[in-house]
C-alpha cells in the first residue's frame, strides 16, 4: 500500500476525471491520498473531496504564492475549517522566494515586495500555531526560502511535526530537518536524470524519516514527464526509489506509508 501524501485534487485538472483517477491510483497500489489546499477556497474543496471519498484526506491552508490573494484574516475561516473531521493536516504553508528572489529597484514596486514577504512569513507563523491549537501537522512549501523558513518553523520544534514537501535538498539537510522531529517528502524529479542531489539523499536516508508524494498534477515521473501527473505515479516513483535504496517495492512502501499515516492524524 502507498499513500500520495501531496496531491491537488481539487484542481480543475481533474474536475472532468476525478473517478477515474481515483480508480487508476487504486489499480496502482495507492490506497490514501492527502488533498492539500491553495487557498481557503481550495481548502473548502479539499474537505468536500474527502467527504465524497474514503480513501481521500484533506489539509487547509494559505499557499505562499496564494497570500496576496487571500483575505486578511485567513485564521478566522481556517479555524472553522480544521474543526472538520475529515481535515488530517494543515497546508500548504511556508515561503516561496522564487517569484520574488531579489528586490525590485523602482520604489513603487519595492514596498509591494517587502509587503508581500511579509505576509507570507506572518500567514506561515499564523498556519503554524495553528497546528499547534488544533493537535494537526504542517506542510511546508519551501522554494529559494531555507534559511528564513527554518528561522520561522524552528520554534515549533517539539510542538508540532512538519515535512518539507517535493524535497530537493542534500542529506545533510533533510537529516538536519529530521533532528528537529520533521520529514521530508520526494516527488517524481527523483525519476529525473539531472536530480542527482535528491537520489543521493533518498537512497541514504533512514526509514521513517520521508514519504513519498506526487505533488500532483505537476511533476510527472519519467516515463509520464511533461503531462498531467495524478495519484497513480505514486507507484512509479516509488519502484525508482526502491532501486535507489535496494529494498523491495514492498519494503518501501511499509516504512514511507507508515511514517505518513502516523503524520496525516490529530496528535
Ligand atoms: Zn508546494
Ligand atoms: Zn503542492
Amino acid at each position: 500500500m502507498l499513500i500520495d501524501t501531496h496531491a491537488h485534487l481539487d484542481f480543475p485538472d481533474y474536475s472532468e476525471d476525478l473517478d477515474a483517477v481515483l480508480a487508476r491510483a487504486s489499480e496502482a497500489g495507492v490506497s490514501r491520498l492527502i488533498s492539500i489546499s491553495t487557498s481557503l477556497e481550495s481548502s473548502a474543496r479539499a474537505i468536500a473531496l474527502a467527504q465524497a471519498h474514503p480513501q481521500i484526506g484533506a489539509a487547509v491552508g494559505v499557499h505562499p504564492c496564494y497570500v496576496d490573494e487571500s483575505p486578511e484574516d485567513i485564521l478566522t475561516p481556517l479555524r472553522a475549517l480544521v474543526a472538520h473531521p475529515a481535515v488530517v493536516a494543515i497546508g500548504e504553508t511556508g515561503l516561496d522566494y522564487h517569484r520574488n528572489a531579489t528586490p525590485p529597484e523602482d520604489p513603487a514596486l519595492l514596498s509591494a515586495w517587502h509587503a508581500n514577504r511579509a505576509r507570507q512569513a506572518r500567514f506561515f507563523e499564523q498556519q503554524l500555531q495553528l497546528a499547534v491549537d488544533s493537535r494537526l501537522n504542517v506542510v511546508v512549501h519551501q522554494r529559494d526560502s531555507w534559511e528564513d523558513t527554518l528561522a520561522i518553523l524552528r520554534p515549533f520544534s517539539g510542538k508540532l511535526k512538519a515535512v518539507y514537501h517535493c524535497f530537493g535538498g542534500s542529506l545533510a539537510q533533510a537529516l538536519e530537518l529530521a533532528d528537529l522531529g520533521f520529514f521530508v517528502s520526494f516527488t517524481g524529479i527523483v525519476t529525473f536524470k539531472n536530480a542527482a542531489i535528491a537520489q543521493d539523499t533518498v537512497a541514504r536516508l533512514p526509514a521513517g524519516t520521508f514519504f513519498l508524494e506526487t505533488d500532483c498534477p505537476f511533476l510527472a515521473p519519467i516515463p509520464h514527464r511533461g503531462k498531467r501527473c495524478e495519484p497513480a505515479h505514486t507507484r512509479v516513483t516509488a519502484e525508482h526509489v526502491a532501486r535507489l535504496r535496494g529494498e523491495t517495492l514492498e519494503e518501501l512502501a511499509a516504512h514511507t506509508s507508515a511514517a505518513a499515516a502516523a503524520f496525516f492524524q490529530r496528535r
